[in-house]
């Protein structure tokens, strides 16, 4: 059964905007070979039900870029290299922690920092384990 929590919201850390509508969180999306559209995360960490406009066909292992819908800006993780992307994610108790995802398609690894704390999740989560 789905359970839908609506009571934990996810911001884009460069224009504070929302980015979950309903039970996804939505991002624009561009490859470097120049395929664009929007992409649908679950805001469940550890998830990775996705959903992606068929059209887009992006291939597994293919970089895709993550950009806010609302101010465009990349949400690229600088600081943790080139394949993650960041967002805000804001708890119940309204309690920021930072989220950082892969960006490449297929992989499937989740960030969780507060407090200075890491959670890790998804079954390729050791691969920037070292980055944290
Ligand atoms: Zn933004």
């Amino acid at each position: 059964m789905a359970t839908f929590e609506h009571n934990f919201f996810y911001l884009c850390p460069h224009c504070k905007g929302h980015l979950r509508l309903a039970n996804e969180i939505v991002f624009l999306t561009k490859t470097n070979t120049g395929l664009s559209g929007l992409v649908l995360l679950n805001p469940k960490i550890g998830d990775y039900n996705v959903i992606v406009d068929p059209k887009l066909q992006y291939a597994p292992g293919e970089h895709v870029n993550f950009i806010c819908p609302i101010c465009y800006e990349n949400l690229d993780a600088k600081e943790r290299g080139a394949n993650l992307a960041h967002v805000i994610r804001v708890d119940r108790e309204g309690k920021e922690s930072q989220v950082y995802f892969s960006k490449i398609v297929g992989e499937k690894c989740t960030y969780k920092v507060e407090d200075g704390k890491v959670e890790s999740y998804g079954d390729d989560a050791n691969n920037y384990k070292d980055l944290f």
